[in-house]
């Protein structure tokens, strides 16, 4: 007999979501943390950042009214206080995972478990049991091999996040990536000078081109430095002195001198430990990542991994998905994972948001298909909040007319690309979506623009 059916190594977005539904199958479950409940979104990641980025974009909407003589006085804001308030919604919604454990009486248990031979976990002294375990230990930023990382006022983002009394008095990005543009908007927007040193040839390589063009539009706007192609070779000084980050784009060496540097070049699979040596020779890994098939099973029997340690997406709501449909295949019911349907959101200002093909990729790759797009111009939520252009555009199938991805820049596109999400998931045509009607006046109506564009664009 073993001491649970089922032990979670992790308690972030993928360990919690696993260990919700394993009760509600009725499996006896643990959860092995090592921290506070809820993983790197709930306290080192997405959960924090919106809290800053809140009251960020307060500051810029008051400034932005300022300017229209709306408002008057000085936006002006405490840092340490608002980490502090940062700090207090991450201790309320941590303990609001631990409270979920005890109302589905999955036991929650601190300490650094090490997976054995045999489906036995080393927590501390002790050893548990387990008919299955699942790994969802989540990622650790990656650290560059450049002089120079170590010097104190070089952060991840998990280290910037803890915050002081005082702002940076000026900050270098390394990496224009999500991490980095998050950064860049919640500092910039309070004031201080960002540069942003990004090593391919945009800011958000990885999306689509002109969300990339539009956001660099924005941010330079707003006094944000940014050099692309740009690979950094070091950081010196600093220790209390300011920093010198030097960095090479093609030939040419620069440099550029600042208070603080945040590195945000990516994040890695925290499988280090997680095994004793004798299984970590059986584990298969792809690249840094756990190697798992469908249904997330790992190369050992009854391991499982899910989230950031296996996932090419790392999101926390893929990381949720996965441990559920995990569970699922577990307990011997249908088990589903839609990966080409997750949606993305990146929280600057205006919000972006993506799921599913865009243009490019989808003629890369030979598909046939048609996008149709709206510029907000004239769209009155629009108007009323932001001077910056925002565009929604939608992606379909030339011959069957089905969604199959959309890119959207405007307000609230991180709640309306749900709409999109459902669509590609139900496979429904640009027709069946127009046949929605979106209330007036919203973000949202827009949405009914593009897709008449589109219809148009299919014929
Ligand atoms: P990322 O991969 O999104 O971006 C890293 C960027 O750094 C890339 O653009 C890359 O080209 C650049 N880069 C890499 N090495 C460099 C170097 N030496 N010099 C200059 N540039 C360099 O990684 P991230 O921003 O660190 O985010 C990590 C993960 O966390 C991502 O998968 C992201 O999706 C996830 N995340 C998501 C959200 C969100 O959904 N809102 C927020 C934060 C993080």
């Amino acid at each position: 007999m073993s001491d649970y059916q089922l032990i979670i190594i992790g308690s972030g977005p993928a360990g919690t979501a696993a260990a919700g539904q394993a009760a509600r199958l009725g499996l006896h479950t643990a959860v092995i943390e090592n921290d506070k409940p809820g993983g790197t979104c709930l306290n080192r990641g997405c959960i924090p950042t919106k809290a800053l980025l809140h009251v960020s974009g307060l500051v810029s909407d008051f400034k932005r009214e300022q300017a229209h003589g709306i408002l008057e006085g000085e936006a002006a804001v405490n840092p340490g206080r608002l980490f502090a308030y940062k700090d207090e919604i991450c201790e309320k919604l941590s303990g609001q995972v631990e409270a979920s454990f005890r109302t589905a009486k999955v036991d929650l248990i601190r300490g650094k478990a090490v997976l054995l031979p045999g489906n036995r976990v080393r927590v501390g002294e002790r050893i548990l049991t387990a008919q299955d375990v699942i790994l969802a230990a989540g990622s650790v930023p990656v650290i560059p091999p450049i002089p120079g990382m170590d010097l104190p006022e070089v952060m991840t983002s998990e280290e910037i996040l803890k915050g002081t009394d005082a702002l940076p008095s000026s900050l270098v990005i390394i990496g224009g990536g999500v991490i980095g543009i998050e950064f860049a908007t919640f500092y910039s927007d309070l004031g201080v000078h960002v540069t942003i040193l990004e090593g391919m040839d945009r800011i958000l390589p990885t999306l689509d081109r002109e969300i990339s063009q539009n956001l660099a539009r924005i941010l330079k706007k707003r006094g944000v430095t940014i050099c692309t192609k740009a690979m950094v070779t070091r950081c010196e000084g600093g220790s209390g002195s300011p920093v010198t980050v030097r960095f090479k784009t093609g030939e040419e060496e620069q440099s550029v001198t600042c208070g603080n540097v945040l590195c945000a070049v990516g994040r890695k699979p925290a499988a280090e430990g997680l095994l004793n040596e004798d299984l970590q020779k059986e584990l298969r890994m792809d690249g840094r990542r756990i190697a798992v098939d469908e249904y997330f099973r790992t190369s050992v029997p009854h391991v499982y991994a899910v989230g950031d340690l296996s996932s090419k997406i790392q999101l926390a709501h893929a990381a949720s998905a996965q441990g559920t449909a995990c569970v699922n295949h577990i307990a011997g019911k249908p088990s589903v994972y839609t990966a080409d349907a997750v949606p993305s959101c990146i929280f600057t200002k205006p919000e972006i948001a993506a799921v599913g093909l865009d243009e490019q990729t989808a003629k890369d790759a030979g598909i046939p298909a048609a996008a149709g797009r709206a510029v907000l111009f004239s769209n009155a939520r629009t108007v009323l909040a932001t001077d910056e252009r925002c565009f929604m555009k939608v992606i379909a199938g030339r011959e069957d007319h089905r969604i199959l991805g959309a890119q959207l820049m405007c307000g609230r596109s991180s709640e309306i690309i749900s709409e999109i999400t459902e669509a590609i998931v139900n496979g429904l045509t640009v027709e069946q979506m127009l046949a929605v009607i979106r209330p007036h006046p919203t973000f949202h109506e827009a949405l009914t623009d593009a897709l008449r564009d589109l219809a148009g664009k299919l014929g």
